[in-house]
């Protein structure tokens, strides 16, 4: 259970905040942001947002006032030392944090996490962590109706829906329940169209994602004695032949699980410095622990690792080994 009396109380009894996210920010990650700086400023609350990644391109439309910075340590290390709060959303281990990861340790300023990601790590003041929950939009949305902090208006209500519609894989994921139903259809009351974001976050990505789809699909291949795992791989000439970059990839994970019999899902995508692997699984499977075997981490059926100083090819088959043991023992 989530102290939102606790956080309410930080955030009105302060002023000024930085908000910031995780290295290659989603959905839930950028509508988080944007939802709590649109509360902050009804609060009549300074607010920076800054993170380590610019916003992928197909969540921009979630930034209409462009207030989100792209960290710059000249630049900003002293605001993370000057506003009272800093709050990080949609994480909850320091690495995520890449280039702003020391400057954030560093400061002296109150810390807090809001988050719904399991293997939290203690780095900060509080952690309003809740694994319950299917997005970080979703943790807002129940903080705002549970102490009224704000009223739940069309620019709050915009972003969490975009946040919480991407998280539960546009309502079809476990934590899909009928209450995260009626939570949407709230937001659709107050005038967000859902046509209208799952075309902006989904239907309008460039050309040559589409392209770098079909170099993912043609790479897959099942692996183990069951075939259970499926596994589809992206090197840097993929991205370079079809003009696409790391954003592009989003969903592909998904289809490494969109057909019978397997239940573990792997997407392994080099990186211009490194590699970076997707997980996802079916039914009891922790991804999560898997992922956390290479440093890595998320939630127990869509977890990622991101390693920046070895080569992804050393890794595939270890990797793949240990998917399998996580097969059997599941
Ligand atoms: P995705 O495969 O969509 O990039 O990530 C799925 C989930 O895995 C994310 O929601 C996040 O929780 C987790 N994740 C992805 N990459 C990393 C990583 O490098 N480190 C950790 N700790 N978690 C990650
Ligand atoms: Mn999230």
């Amino acid at each position: 259970m989530i102290d939102f009396n606790k956080l309410k109380k930080i955030l009105t009894e302060n002023n000024s905040f930085l908000l910031t996210t995780h290295v290659n920010p989603d959905a839930d990650a950028i509508g988080s942001e944007i939802a709590l700086y649109n509360l902050l400023k009804l609060l009549n609350k300074e607010v920076f947002v800054v993170n380590h990644s610019s916003t992928p391109y197909n969540l921009d439309f979630l930034d209409e006032q462009k207030v989100i910075q792209k960290y710059d340590k000249e630049k900003h290390k002293n605001l993370l030392n000057s506003v009272d709060v800093l709050v990080g959303l949609d994480f909850n281990r320091s690495d995520r944090l890449v280039s702003m990861q020391d400057d954030f340790l560093n400061s002296e300023k109150l810390k807090i996490i809001i988050d719904h990601h399991l293997d939290r790590e203690e780095f900060v003041n509080h952690l309003f962590v809740d694994t319950e929950y299917c997005a970080t939009g979703h943790i807002i949305y129940d903080f705002i109706k549970q102490t009224s902090i704000v009223k739940l208006n069309y620019s709050i209500a915009y972003p969490l829906y975009t946040a919480i519609m991407t998280d539960t894989g546009s309502f079809r994921f476990e934590r899909t329940t009928s209450e995260i139903h009626k939570i949407a259809a709230e937001m659709l009351e107050t005038g967000v169209n859902p046509t209208e974001v799952y075309d902006k976050v989904y239907d309008q990505g460039k050309f040559g994602k589409m392209k770098l789809l079909g170099k993912a699909l043609e790479s897959l291949k099942l692996y183990g004695d069951s075939k259970e795992i499926s596994y589809m791989v992206l090197n840097r000439d993929d991205f370079k032949t079809s003009n696409s970059i790391e954003s592009d990839t989003d969903t592909f994970v998904n289809f490494s699980l969109a057909f019978e019999n397997v239940k573990i899902g792997i997407l392994f995508i080099e990186l211009k410095q490194g590699f970076k692997v997707s997980f996802r699984s079916k039914g009891n499977i922790p991804v999560n622990e898997l992922a956390a075997e290479f440093g890595g981490g998320g939630h127990k059926n869509a977890s990622g690792l991101r390693i920046t100083d070895g080569k992804m090819e050393d890794f595939i088959s270890k990797i793949l080994s240990k998917a399998e043991q996580y097969l059997e023992r599941n």
